[in-house]
């Protein structure tokens, strides 16, 4: 597979007056998973419909690797579409299958390759039935081996893990990151914060159309630490509530959870927390996507 970056710059969009797209700009990197967060008509389908060539832009470039997308560009994209769109009446595997000579494989290798991904997504035993016949969660799994089938190089799933159960959410993830471990550039939408915290390796928040942050996960993370600490002691800790430059945000028993109005303030308590003896850890705290998501978009 050859691997491409992809690459949005200044992305407008309106519908009729009302602008939904204002200046969007990210880059979705090859290997890497991207989620793509953002509330309800924050502009994330819309953003990935033009992404797509499904919906046309008023303004700014799609690129990959530097070049405008082209058409041929795209047949190498995997989508999987909010609204889903395979045949009810067919057989999960004929339905793959036939995806896959869409996209040009032979009946073998189409077939093998069809076979491996839906054994991979955990669907070997319901080869045969009927995609209507399914629960909703496994019609799911069987549109993410739709998108997935012509291992494409740029992948782009709307809410690809909405209404999964916490297994399942594992099994699609896991299929994701071995795509990306294969050099696929991936975004995904999703609402589920935590299961985005937990696997994307970059991130952007829409909000009404604008990109209030875009990166590398763990850079946003310590970006929005801040200078919290948080200290478990076997002591009580109520006596940093009359440290100097601190302030406690959190308390109970041992536990405390402060803010320190610099980093030298935090290895000061530190060391008079071990002076009072055990000390069972201390460590600053990140703040969760949904914390940082909250911050970003208002
Ligand atoms: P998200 O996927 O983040 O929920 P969308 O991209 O679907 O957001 O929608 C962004 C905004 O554009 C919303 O306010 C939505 O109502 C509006 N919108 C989407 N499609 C159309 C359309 N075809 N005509 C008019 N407005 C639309």
């Amino acid at each position: 597979m050859t691997t491409g970056k992809l690459e949005l710059s200044g992305i407008t969009k309106s519908y009729g007056a009302r602008r939904v797209l204002d200046d969007v700009s990210f880059q979705v990197a090859p290997g890497r998973l991207t989620g793509f967060v953002g509330g309800n008509g924050a502009g994330k389908t819309t953003t990935m419909r033009i992404v797509l060539g499904l919906l046309s832009a008023d303004g700014g470039r799609v690129e990959l690797d530097g070049s405008p997308l082209t058409a041929e560009d795209r047949r190498h994209f995997g989508y999987m579409p909010e609204e889903r769109g395979l045949y009810p009446k067919m057989k999960v595997l004929e339905q793959i299958v036939y995806l896959a000579r869409l996209h040009g494989f032979s009946k073998t290798d189409a077939a093998a390759r069809a076979t491996a991904l839906l054994t991979e997504l955990g669907l070997d035993a319901r080869l045969n039935d009927t995609i209507e016949s399914l629960s909703l969660g496994n019609q799911q799994r069987a549109q993410v081996a739709a998108s997935l089938v012509h291992d494409p190089e740029v992948l782009i799933l709307d809410e690809p893990f909405s209404g999964l159960d916490p297994l399942a959410v594992d099994v699609v993830a896991g299929v994701l990151q071995a795509s990306a471990a294969k050099g696929a550039a991936i975004l995904f939408s999703s609402h589920q914060l935590d299961v985005v915290e937990r696997l994307c390796d970059d991130l952007v928040i829409l909000a009404g159309g604008t990109i209030r942050a875009a990166g590398s996960r763990d850079a946003l993370r310590a970006e929005h630490a801040g200078d919290r600490y948080e200290l478990v002691s076997a002591g009580d800790a109520g006596w940093l509530r009359t440290e100097p430059g601190i302030t406690v945000l959190d308390f109970e028993g041992g536990y405390a959870l402060f803010e320190a109005e610099s980093a030298e303030t935090a290895q000061r308590v530190l060391r008079a927390a071990v002076d009072r003896g055990d000390v069972a850890s201390f460590a600053p705290k990140h703040p969760s996507l949904a914390q940082i998501f909250k911050e970003v978009i208002q």
